[in-house]
């Protein structure tokens, strides 16, 4: 069984993070700089049966100005194209326009919805994050919601589980 698995979510949340904890390896280029990762990239990951395909997509913008700042807009949405899981990386605590932007592409997706609540290892106010987790389970019914660590691999297990299910 072979899939693909696009992650979007808006620039910084951690996606090229989150992927090449997945894969074990620097597939995708991680900055504290956002627009790092100006293409879509794809990694495998194999394990018995399965084999889910990894799109790391550039983040998507609200204010396309530039013409690089188009074409990645574009390549995001391509990745969006005959997926067959997607995982929403956001933060912890805050919900911004760009994730609201990076959400108005990806609602109306018929395949199954993983929400990745990334940099909960930054707990400083763990109330907050629940609260945050409530508020999130409330906007996104129809999504899995798995607060996780793409740096530190916490909660990875969760996420690839719920992959492999696609
Ligand atoms: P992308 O733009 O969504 O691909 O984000 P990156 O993967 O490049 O990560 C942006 C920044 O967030 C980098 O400085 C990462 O080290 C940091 N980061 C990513 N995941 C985590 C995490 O789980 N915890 C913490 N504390 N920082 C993270
Ligand atoms: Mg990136």
């Amino acid at each position: 069984r072979c899939g693909y698995v696009a992650v979007v979510g808006r620039p910084n949340v951690g996606k090229s993070t989150l992927i090449n904890h997945i894969l074990g390896q620097k597939l995708a280029i991680t900055s504290r700089k956002p627009q790092t990762t100006r293409h879509n990239m794809l990694g495998i990951k194999t394990e018995g049966p399965v084999q889910a395909i990894y799109v790391d997509t550039p983040g998507l913008h609200t204010n396309a100005q530039t013409a690089l700042n188009r074409f990645m807009n574009r390549s995001a949405l391509t990745a969006l194209r005959d997926i067959d899981v997607a995982i929403f990386v956001v933060d912890r605590m805050r919900w911004t326009e760009e994730d609201e932007l990076v959400f108005d592409r990806i609602k109306h997706l018929s395949c199954p919805l993983i929400v990745a609540v990334n940099k909960a290892d930054r707990l400083d106010d763990k109330s907050k994050l629940l609260s945050h987790l409530e508020w999130l389970a409330e906007k996104l019914p129809q999504a899995e919601i798995v607060p996780m660590s793409a740096l530190h691999g916490q909660n990875l297990d969760t996420l690839e589980r719920l992959v492999s299910n696609f």
